[in-house]
């Protein structure tokens, strides 16, 4: 859809009515051609926006000036809509989107997220959760008469009672709510809802019950709107799951969805800056310093049993490649292990050097594969019995993560705060608050996507603010005579955003379960 004349198509095209408000409850899709470089972007910096609110919703009370501070000011970085009292104007402002763009970003971003995000359970309850938040912000964001003009566009039919009814209610108004006093009552709204919408407010006592109808303030309306969205959203990301068969027969459109939904904002860890700086000998005591608990549980059971199964392999490898280790040192590495259990030398030799070797881009298609990022280890391929790799927040029995906590020597009141987090489904900052334990700092300072961001923080905070410490100069030196330095650091930057899954496949393929 071309926007050269936005006044008149704002007027004349029903479609552009939805950017009449602020808020939307998303209940029509975007009808218009989205080009897609446009798609892509809008995807990535909804993402973004979600996983800021699932931040900030940990790490202040929700609606507090904390919260809805930084939450307005990352909607205004990436140029979603975060002012209610701006009046749509479909001109083009002297800089910047104007009101108009940002709230068609804010629609075809949702329902783009949609579609990546309708797939499993976890992701779908992930990205209500999130939507529910934002909903939540700027819906309180908005004034009394936004909120009205709110419901009656999207057919919620709340009426408001008149002065006589509020005058013959006064004493049971007044002594239902906290929030309500006898001067109050007269200056405020209240609406007269069928219980059933607000069955919360009615379990918790907060409102007057009469004949079927409850009078909530004007204030706690957002309880019942927010359930709608809530209801809504979960049925829609339903009847999407439904219909998701024939998008991914778009061969423009599953790769970009495959990698939204296991996407995560942030560095491309296949470039590996730090090749040669990690010595062999340094592994053991970097793995329980620096490494997350995902590659601390490979490497441990590695050591133990001197064998990985291919999910533990891969994870682990690609993990140990990006954080520096180069190709001879892998094969030295996985090598040495496994002839230490049951694979003899010559076993490793013609079943897994070539896997290995393939992992660094020296076989097959010469592929430089990429690092797993959280969202990838969380959603996708689930251990099953026997294997270690995962992430332990998301995968392990909460008594058995808690033993792990407990061996690794997390405080009692750290371990029942992260128990808290993984029981909210929040995994990634499970493993955030567990840097901050281990790590002995208030705040991490950053947002976790990575595991080999999680090791960089970690060295970062270890070395003072420098990267990653050369510890032991001595063990170092064999190593750098035989590491190709540099040699991977050409490799081009993944532009794979297209092709990640595909890579994993082809890769996963070459390891073969021994
Ligand atoms: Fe590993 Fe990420 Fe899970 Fe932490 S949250 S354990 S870094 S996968």
């Amino acid at each position: 859809m071309q926007f050269t004349n936005r006044r008149r198509k704002f007027i004349s095209n029903p479609q552009t009515e939805l950017y009449g408000h602020a808020l939307q409850f998303y209940g029509q899709p975007p009808l218009e051609n989205v080009s897609l470089s446009e798609f892509e972007v809008f995807a990535v910096d909804r993402l973004k926006l979600l996983k800021t609110i699932e931040n900030l919703g940990v790490s202040y009370v929700k609606q507090s000036e904390q919260y809805t501070r930084k939450l307005e000011s990352e909607s205004k970085n990436l140029s979603f809509p975060y002012r209610p009292e701006v009046v749509i104007d479909d001109r083009k402002p002297q800089s910047g989107a104007s009101e108009f763009d940002k709230r068609r970003k804010d629609h075809i971003s949702h329902f783009i997220l949609r579609l990546a995000y309708c797939q499993t359970e976890d992701l779908r309850r992930w990205f209500i959760q999130q939507e529910v938040d934002l909903f939540r912000y700027r819906f309180n964001d908005l004034t009394s008469k936004q909120k009205s003009d709110f419901l009656h566009r999207n057919n919620l039919q709340y009426d408001t009672i008149g002065d006589e009814e509020k005058k013959t209610l006064l004493d049971k108004l007044v002594n239902s709510s906290y929030a309500v006093s006898a001067i109050t009552v007269e200056e405020q709204d209240f609406y007269k809802v069928p219980f059933q919408d607000a069955l919360d407010l009615v379990r918790t006592r907060k409102v007057y019950l009469k004949a079927g109808y409850v009078y909530i303030p004007h204030q706690d309306i957002v309880t019942i709107v927010l359930n709608d969205f809530r209801t809504r959203l979960s049925k829609a990301l339903a009847l999407t799951a439904r219909s998701l068969p024939a998008v991914q027969s778009d061969e423009r459109l599953q790769p970009l969805l495959t990698h939204l939904s296991h996407a995560y904002v942030g560095q491309d860890y296949s470039i590996q800056k730090n090749v040669g700086k990690i010595s062999l000998e340094q592994i053991d005591s970097l793995s329980g310093k620096s490494f997350p608990l995902c590659t601390r549980q490979l490497h441990q059971s590695l050591r133990e049993n001197h064998h990985l199964r291919h999910g533990g392999r891969m994870q682990y490898g690609l993990f140990l490649k990006g954080i520096g280790l180069s190709l001879e040192q892998a094969l030295q590495f996985w090598r040495s292990e496994f002839i230490r259990g049951k694979v003899d030398a010559d076993k490793f030799d013609k079943q897994y050097a070539y896997s290995i070797r393939h992992m660094f881009g020296k076989e097959g298609k010469r592929t430089d594969y990429t690092p797993y990022s959280c969202m990838k280890v969380i959603l996708s391929n689930a251990p099953s019995q026997g294997d270690h790799h995962g992430c332990p927040f998301r995968h392990s029995d909460p008594e058995l993560l808690k033993q792990k906590l407990q061996f690794y020597k997390v405080s009692p009141m750290g371990i029942s705060q992260i128990l808290e987090l993984v029981k909210g489904m929040h995994y990634q900052l499970a493993c955030q608050k567990y840097f901050e334990l281990t790590h002995n700092t208030e705040d991490a300072g950053f947002s976790l996507n990575h595991p080999n961001q999680y090791f960089l923080e970690s060295q970062r905070v270890l070395g003072g603010g420098k990267d990653i410490k050369r510890e032991a100069d001595s063990a170092q030196k064999p190593q750098d005579n035989s590491a190709p330095r540099g040699s991977s650091a050409a490799a081009p930057v993944a532009a794979a955003d297209a092709s990640l899954a595909e890579m994993t496949e082809e890769l996963d393929s070459f390891f073969q379960d021994a």
